[in-house]
Order: C-alpha cells, then structure tokens, then sequence
C-alpha cells in the first residue's frame, strides 16, 4: 500500500504520517525532514538546499526526485508520502514512476496552522516532534524518549510561516484539485485531537 498525507504546514501530517507509518508497517518519507538531517550533517546537498529551506521557499526539484527516489527503493512494504508532492511538476513525476493508492488530505484553517506552528518544538538529538498545544512532552523543555533539548524550528519563524502558507495555496493546492479529479483523495478535518484523525483515517485506509 502505497500512500501520500498532505495539509498546510502545521496541520498535523508529520504526526499522523508516524502512526500510520507504525500501525500498517509502511515507510515514513519525509522529504523536509531528510534535508534537515542534510543541513544538520553538513552534506554538500545540505549546504545547497539550506537556502531555499530558509527562506521557505520549495527546494528545486532534481534534489528532492534524488531523495524521493532513495528512499522508496528502501520501502519493502510500501510507504507514506510526507510532503510530496508539492507543485504539478513533482506530481507528474509521481504519477510516471509509481503507483499510489489512497491520498489523505489534513484540512486546516491558516489561523489555527500558524497558531499550531508557533507551538511546534522537536528534539535536537533524536528529531522527535513535540506541540506544546497538543502533544506536549512530559517535561517542559525536554525530549520524553532521549532526554534532548526541545527546540523550535528556524524555518518556523513568522516571515518565513508566511511565506510557506503562501506557497501551498498557490502551488500545492493544484496537486490536491488534481487527486481529487483522480478520486484518490479524502479530506479529514484536522481540527480535532489527534486520537480522533487518526481514528478518520484508519477508517479511511481499511
Ligand atoms: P516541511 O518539513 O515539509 O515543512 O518542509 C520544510 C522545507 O523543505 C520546505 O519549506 C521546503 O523548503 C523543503 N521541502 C520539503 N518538501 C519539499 C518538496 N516536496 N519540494 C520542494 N521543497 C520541499
């Protein structure tokens, strides 16, 4: 099974994108994530792609076929997409090279998206996702699995949210209009609890 979990920025979908990825065995592709692990390890791809990374901006999309590509070759059981694809170009290459099954889409308000994202921490050793709205860790500041500094986000400050948001409407939001043409797409409201999307969206996959 092979699927793909979109939203704006802050709706939810790294969360939601793990559970899944840990109830159905699937692999968990998270193309922002695997630039920031770049950029922490100081690859040459890390150094390339920081800037657009930094400015919110999408990354140019040879670097992010590169690791779409590696990682799918890895997933035996099939995968969960994590924000992929994000413009028609990347869907095109999608839809060429493999086949997906069910596309999942978090809908949230801008409002409640950029109160969520001011919320957003994670650990610096582990990665781990925290929010201090909705999923807060055990103790304030620290990471609940390492014991690593919690930390926000640099692409999470105000101008560079903004900037994001603006690139999903414009960009993303043709990806969604053409999985919904497909009849691959179904939305779930993201303003709920994570318990009850998540429960949405195994009634969805099953
Ligand atoms: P995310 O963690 O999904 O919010 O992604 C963080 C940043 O990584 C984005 O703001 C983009 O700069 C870059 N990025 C992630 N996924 C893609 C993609 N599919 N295409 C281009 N850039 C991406």
């Amino acid at each position: 099974m092979n699927l793909i979990i979109m939203g704006i920025q802050g709706c939810g979908k790294g969360t939601q994108a793990a559970l899944i990825s840990e109830k159905y065995d699937l692999d968990h592709i998270n193309i922002g994530n695997a630039f920031r692990k770049n950029i922490a390890q100081k690859t040459k791809l890390g150094q390339e792609v920081k800037a657009y990374i930094d400015k919110g901006e999408l990354v140019p999309d040879s670097y992010v076929y590169g690791i779409l590509d590696d990682a799918i070759s890895q997933a035996e059981n099939g995968f969960i997409l994590d924000g992929f694809p994000r413009n028609l170009e990347q869907l095109d290459y999608l839809l060429q090279k493999y086949t997906i099954d069910k596309v999942i889409l978090l809908d949230l308000p801008d409002e409640i998206a950029i109160r969520r994202i001011s919320a957003r921490r994670n650990c610096v050793k582990c990665k781990k996702d925290y929010n201090l709205i909705y999923n807060k860790p055990k103790v304030e500041g620290i990471c609940d699995v390492c014991g690593g500094r919690l930390v926000q986000r640099e692409d999470d400050n105000e101008a560079t949210v903004a900037r994001r948001l603006q690139k999903f409407h414009q960009e993303t939001a043709k990806v969604i209009e053409k999985y919904r043409e497909l009849g691959l797409l179904y939305t779930v409201d993201a303003d709920q609890t994570v318990d009850e999307i998540f429960q949405e969206i195994v009634k969805i996959i099953s």
